[in-house]
Formats: structure tokens, C-alpha cells, sequence
């Protein structure tokens, strides 16, 4: 079974879940006994495509038109199933990040394949059957899946899979798609950036404030936290909705989910509809004033407390360190 792995870059540098799905895909690549090549689009240096090598990839196929600099949805999906028909790859691995979220569903609508998005977790195999676990209902539950369809597409999490060195050498080759006007029929012009921050979704360290804080007066306690810890900032939805925080920054069933190795959350009740968005997190912290208050009970470790003594304490302790 061959292994075809999409990876995506900002600006000719690849994201981090780049390196996660190429591991994540050598992982699968051992037990079968199968290769994984990596498909690159846009423009991406040599030096950088060959990083991939270093974490499983032993192919890697670039796809470097100029009109693919920017992400197209259909345009992206044309190619990948260009690069699956070529290397006759009947498992397709993406991130299931932004774009992959809704990359996935038409790759897969376009190759007839089964689709897996949100997977958590390695698959396993009974026969030609794959089986995995992933996210549900808004991360509201896990659901197991099978694919029973010849072609597979699974989009794995950000943050479910650590990428792992596995130094192999790999040839890069230059994949040349022929796509149709149609696929090209949505061309983006700019794009401004808003912020040099840290992207929330792929964030390993998420600090998150709710309406506890009182109001967007006390947020340099939230952005001093998360610059001493190298975090990304978020918050609740009440929160974005009354503008003392962008709504780049809600997280939840109606906002962004994320899946950090630490979510801190300050000052946030802990609603089913938060819970939603953060509760595939591998460490969670809350620091809430009542003891009651509903995220506790999905804690690591909780403080209780006003956030506003103890967060700058918390950020003048790891400062010291
Ligand atoms: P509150 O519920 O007001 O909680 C504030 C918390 O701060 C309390 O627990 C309080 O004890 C604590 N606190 C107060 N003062 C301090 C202090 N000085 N120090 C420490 N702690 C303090 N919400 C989301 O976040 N994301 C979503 O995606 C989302 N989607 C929704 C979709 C639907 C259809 C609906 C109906 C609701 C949705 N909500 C969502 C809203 C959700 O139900 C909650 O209302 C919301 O999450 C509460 O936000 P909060 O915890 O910031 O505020």
C-alpha cells in the first residue's frame, strides 16, 4: 500500500504539522512494510523539502507553480489526487488543520475514498480495513472508524502526533499536475497577515481567559503568561463576542479547537460548549475564584484563587526559572 502524505508550508517553511503527518505516516509505513512519499505545493526550497527526510519521508514530490503559491481549496485537491493517481497511493495522510478541514472531504468526495478526519490516534489494520479512532460531534466525543473503501484519506489532528526523527535520505522529483481553469476559478490577490503570533490551532502552550478577567483592561496579565511560557492566547466566546478579544481568539464548539500539550484556562466557567474546543489537550490548568466551578472536573491540575493575584505571580515564578 502506498503512502502519500500532504504537508503544508507558510511561506516556503513547513508547519509544524508537516513533520507530524510525515511521522505519523512512517509510523504506518513500518508495520505495512511501504514507503511514504511527501507532496509539497507551492514554493519551497530544496534545503527545506529535504528536512521531511529527516522524519520518514523517503520521497518527497514538489509541485511548485506559481499559481499554487497561495492555498486553493479545489485547485489543492486536484493536485493531491494528481500525485495519488501517480504514485498510486491508496492512503492519503493531511493535517486536519484549517485548510485541511475542508481539503480533506473533497479529496476524498474526489477519489471515492473513505474519510477519517480528526484521527487521534495511529490506525490499525484488518486486512485491507483500517480502523481509527478520532474526534466527534465538535469534540463533544471519540468515535472509532472504519474505512472499508479501497482508498483511504485520513486527516490527523494537530498536536495528536509528535513528530519523531527517523533520518532516512530522500529524492525529491518535480510533479508538473495539468489543472483545469475550474480549479484555478478562485484566485487570491494578498494576504495581509493580522498578527506575528503564535497560530492558535497548531499551538503547543494555549493561554486562555474567560470572563472572569473583568474586562479587556486586565488582558497584559493573559499576554505576559503566554510570552514567558512561548504560548498563543485565546479566550472564551462571551469574551470575542463583547470585543475585548479578537474572534481569531474563541475557542470552543463555535470557535477553534485546539489540542495543546498545556491549556491554561483563567477565569473560564467551563461550559460543554468550551469544554468542546479544548478538551483533547494533553495537560489542562484551570485557575478559577469558585471551587465549583465546572472545569475542574476536567483538570490536570487546578488553582482556586482571583486570576488576577495569581496569574502575575505564576509569570513571575517561571520568569525566575
Ligand atoms: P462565565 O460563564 O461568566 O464564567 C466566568 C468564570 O470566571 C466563572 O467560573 C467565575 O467563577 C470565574 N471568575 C470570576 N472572577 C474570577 C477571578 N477574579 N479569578 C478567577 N476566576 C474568576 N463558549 C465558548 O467559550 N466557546 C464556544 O465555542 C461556545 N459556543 C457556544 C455555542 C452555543 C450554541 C451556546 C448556547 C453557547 C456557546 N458558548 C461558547 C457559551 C458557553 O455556554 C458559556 O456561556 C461560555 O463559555 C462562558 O464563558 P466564560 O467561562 O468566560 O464566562
Amino acid at each position: 500500500m502506498a503512502i502519500l502524505v500532504y504537508v503544508e508550508n507558510i511561506e516556503g517553511k513547513f508547519k509544524k504539522s508537516a513533520f507530524e503527518v510525515v511521522s505519523y505516516a512512517k509510523a504506518i509505513a513500518n508495520e505495512q512494510g511501504t514507503d511514504v512519499t511527501a507532496l509539497s505545493i507551492g514554493n519551497v526550497a530544496d534545503e527545506e523539502l529535504n528536512k521531511l527526510a529527516g522524519f520518514g519521508a523517503s520521497k518527497i514530490l514538489k509541485v511548485d507553480q506559481d499559481q499554487l503559491n497561495q492555498f486553493i481549496n479545489k485547485a489543492y485537491a486536484a493536485v493531491i489526487a494528481a500525485a495519488a493517481a501517480s504514485e498510486q497511493a491508496d492512503l492519503i495522510i493531511l493535517s486536519n488543520s484549517f485548510s485541511g478541514k475542508g481539503l480533506a472531504p473533497r479529496l476524498a468526495a474526489k477519489l471515492e475514498a473513505g474519510l477519517a478526519d480528526g484521527a487521534m490516534e495511529l490506525p490499525t489494520f484488518s486486512g485491507s480495513d483500517l480502523q481509527v479512532k478520532k474526534t466527534a460531534f465538535s469534540n463533544k466525543a471519540f468515535a472509532t472508524e472504519v474505512i472499508t473503501a479501497t482508498k483511504k484519506v485520513i486527516a490527523v489532528n494537530p498536536n495528536s502526533h509528535e513528530p519523531v526523527r527517523d533520518e532516512a535520505s530522500a529524492t525529491i522529483e518535480t510533479l508538473t499536475p495539468s489543472l483545469d481553469a475550474a480549479d484555478l476559478n478562485i484566485v487570491i490577490k494578498d494576504i495581509v497577515r493580522a498578527t506575528d503570533k503564535i497560530s492558535l490551532p497548531e499551538a503547543e502552550i494555549v493561554v486562555s481567559a474567560g470572563r472572569g478577567l473583568k474586562g479587556p483592561e486586565n488582558w497584559a496579565i493573559i499576554e505576559e503568561l503566554a510570552e514567558v511560557l512561548g504560548a498563543a492566547t485565546a479566550c472564551s466566546k462571551p469574551v470575542s463576542d463583547a470585543g475585548w478579544r479578537p474572534h481569531s481568539e474563541h475557542v470552543g464548539q463555535t470557535g477553534i479547537v485546539v489540542s495543546p500539550n498545556l491549556y491554561i484556562a483563567i477565569g473560564i466557567s467551563g461550559a460543554i460548549q468550551h469544554l468542546a474546543g479544548v478538551s483533547s489537550s494533553k495537560t489542562i490548568v484551570v485557575i478559577n475564584k469558585d471551587p465549583e466551578a465546572p472545569f475542574f472536573k476536567v483538570a490536570d491540575y487546578g488553582i482556586v484563587g482571583d486570576a488576577l493575584e495569581i496569574v502575575p505571580k505564576l509569570t513571575a515564578a517561571i520568569q525566575a526559572h
